[in-house]
């Protein structure tokens, strides 16, 4: 018996003993179903000698196996003519770093981040031309990149034979599949000590193509390929490798994906009853960054994550917190973030003006590029990518235009909706973001509104749950610890560097108490829990909320808005998590409020007054402001009458003052007005209204 024959034999029985309910199964559902998925391991267990070859030489097995399915008879007398064969679950990964040339033609599993995928398209398999002189239609196999076009009429069965300059193509007689290229690129997760991600092509066709988009998280098996590179001057030497899809599925979930022993169990729980296990888990993060317990007690909560909830009227609540740090210059905000970013077990870090070309959320261009071959193609940017994850996106003032616009829905709804020529898709954001800004100019300015200082819309402010300000203000004995701080961490630096990391006392603040790895679990754990607020504990916020809005209703003024409240309920669910609970006590309520007055404190006060005032954040202006331009306005009006357009700022200025408004804050209000397109001065010293 030859070998093909053994291989069809073999095969057949294979397929006969293993999966002939699965065969049966398909031929029900067949055409609208077209795929037989077969797990590696079960052609493992029937002939090892053929797993090995159909990993070694798949274009030799797999057109074999196609062909057995395609030509089986079975019970049902449906014909599988136009079948795949799917393997699944193949023995070893092939991390995307590591694929080289030996790879070429054998079958590969890879695990990856969809980066962007084009849209589905046409692609031609089987060519049919006719000979523009005798007629003659032949078909020609598409099996390049590149169109493959005869040169002359076939000789033999019935052609003429000539050379001919261009046939004709008979679209309705050639054979289409559809088509679709997506990139993959190593998950950030897989990647430690700062190893860079790589990228590879892969191209699905049939039944794989149009399911997965940009931001999930998939398995490939394929056969690797390449194809020679190409110059605008000559074929190059290298060659270009791309993986063939023949089977895709997607991963699970994020956390399942951290493997927690019973051992490990048993340690956390060993941990979760020691006293003090909260401040011990704030202390674990970022410890060689000194100072700022509140901001890292947020970010530990944020790492735990609030419980994403369906309303009964399918409104869905994100459960993701959100926070935003805004300070000066050199004080760790960057390094802050790249820490969390390694932390977290979905983490990614992103500079929010990165040149990348796709920005925070996503976007459809034309890709003329060997990828795209002129298609659509659809990218994700950091927010997708971070999908159930963190997204630390640093330089957040630095914001492209068409991102400001598209983070509303990114944040709240926690999905990107992209509808652009052949594209429409609505992608997953359901990631929490850790934005840190520089204030524009240079330094924090205690009496601007922040929207205006970090050149933010108001609104996509109040989507954050906590936001931070960080002022550099020189202080004797924080200045000495700091120094005392960044000093020992370059020494031990320098320790462990030359191998003597035997660490003494004075490097005890840079050692976490709790190690990132068992941190990880720990909050792994934490996140299986859905906390519910106890009754206690919604009494709390309720009277908190209310306190706050209540505050300052004689003054017509708006403090706090729903969305705090949301925010301290996504907040005390990420406190119970931290203590392994399933319930939201009290002491949790207290805790979170705690932190909530430390940022409407130090972010949400008018400087001038000294009052709460949400508006001075997500509107930009405060009462006060607001009611100061109101009467400057009503004084222009009224002197407009007698000046007509050319009002002297002098006469604005002395009225105000009888109105009891400074000259210096009233000259500060003309200004605005004056930015904000209302009035403008034809002349030094003089204000009109702008008609
Ligand atoms: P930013 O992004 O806020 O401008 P960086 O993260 O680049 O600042 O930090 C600047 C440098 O200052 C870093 O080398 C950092 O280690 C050091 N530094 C500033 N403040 C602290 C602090 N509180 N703890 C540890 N290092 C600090
Ligand atoms: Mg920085």
């Amino acid at each position: 018996m030859n070998t093909t024959d053994y291989l069809q034999e073999s095969l057949e029985k294979f397929i006969k003993k293993y999966c002939w309910s699965e065969v049966i199964e398909l031929s029900n559902a067949y055409p609208e179903r077209r795929s037989l998925f077969v797990k590696f391991c079960d052609i493992d267990n029937y002939n090892p000698k053929l797993a090995g070859m159909l990993l070694e030489d798949p274009d030799v097995i797999l057109p074999v196996v196609t062909m057995n399915l395609r030509e089986m008879d079975i019970p049902t007398g449906v014909t599988l003519d136009n079948a795949y064969v799917r393997i699944l679950k193949l023995p070893t990964q092939v991390r995307i770093r590591d694929i080289r040339s030996e790879d070429i033609g054998k079958l590969i599993s890879i695990e990856g981040l969809v980066l962007k995928a084009t849209e589905v398209r046409p692609r031609i398999v089987e060519a049919a031309f006719e000979c523009p002189f005798c007629r003659h239609i032949f078909s020609v196999e598409q099996t390049e990149r590149n169109f493959l076009e005869p040169s002359e009429c076939p000789g033999e069965d019935g052609g003429c034979g000539r050379k001919v300059q261009k046939f004709i193509l008979l679209q309705d007689k050639s054979k289409f599949v559809n088509a679709q290229m997506i990139r993959l690129q190593d998950s950030p997760e897989d990647l430690r000590g700062g190893e860079l991600p790589q990228t590879i092509d892969a191209n699905l066709e049939n039944d794989l193509s149009g399911i997965v988009s940009p931001g999930d998280r998939i398995n490939v098996v394929g056969v690797l390929r390449s194809y020679q590179q190409i110059t605008k001057f000559a074929r190059t030497c290298f060659f270009v490798v791309y993986l063939d899809g023949n089977s895709i599925e997607k991963r699970k979930e994020e956390f399942e994906e951290i493997r927690i022993t019973e051992e490990d169990e048993r340690r956390i729980a060993e941990l979760k009853n020691q006293p003090g296990v909260y401040e011990k888990l704030i202390s674990s993060i970022a410890p060689s960054i000194y100072g700022y317990a509140e901001i890292k007690e947020a970010i530990l909560l944020q790492l735990f994550g609030g419980v994403s909830n369906m309303l009964p009227d399918g409104t869905k609540l994100r459960g993701n917190i959100h926070i935003l740090l805004v300070g000066d210059p050199g004080i760790a905000k960057s390094n802050l973030l790249s820490h969390i970013s390694k932390l977290a077990p979905r983490g990614l870090y992103a500079v929010g003006s990165s040149s990348s070309g796709v920005g925070l959320t996503a976007a459809a261009v034309r890709d003329p590029t060997d990828f795209g071959g002129g298609r659509w193609t659809l990218e994700a940017g950091a927010l997708v990518l971070a999908d159930k994850g963190i997204a630390a996106v640093d330089e957040f003032e630095k914001l492209r235009k068409g991102d400001k616009e598209k983070l509303h829905e990114a944040l709240e709804q926690q999905s990107v909706t992209v509808s652009k020529a052949g594209i429409n898709a609505k992608l997953n954001s359901r990631c929490a973001l850790l934005a840190a800004a520089n204030p524009k100019y240079g330094r924090f300015d205690l009496y601007q509104p922040l929207s205006k200082q970090i050149d933010m819309p108001p609104v996509l402010l109040s989507r954050f749950d906590l936001i931070f300000t960080m002022i550099d203000k020189p202080d004797k004995e924080s200045d000495r610890n700091l120094a005392k701080h960044i000093i020992s961490a370059h020494a031990l630096g320098e320790l462990t560097k030359n191998g003597e990391s035997d660490e003494t006392e004075d490097f005890e603040d840079f050692k976490a108490p709790i190690e990132p790895n068992l941190l990880r679990k720990y909050i792994a754990m934490g996140k299986r829990l859905n906390p519910k607020l106890t009754r206690a504990a919604r009494k709390r916020f309720e009277e908190f909320y209310v306190g706050l809005r209540s505050l300052y209703d004689a003054d017509n003024v708006v403090p706090v808005t729903a969305r705090q409240l949301e925010a301290l309920i996504r907040l005390g669910e990420a406190r119970a998590r931290t203590r392994l609970s399933p319930k939201v006590m009290i002491d949790d309520a207290e805790r979170v409020i705690d932190l909530v007055n430390y940022c409407l404190k130090t972010v949400y006060v008018d400087p001038e007054t000294g009052k709460l005032d949400v508006d001075w954040v997500t509107v930009g202006t405060t009462k006060t402001q607001r009611d100061r331009s109101r009467t400057i306005v009503e004084i222009v009006q009224e002197l407009e009458k007698e000046y007509g357009n050319e009002v002297p700022v002098k006469e604005i200025l002395d009225l105000a003052e009888e109105e009891g408004i400074e000259r210096e804050k009233a000259e500060k209000a003309i200004d605005e007005l004056k930015r904000d397109g209302i009035c403008f001065s034809s002349s030094h010293n003089v204000v009109g209204f702008v008609r």
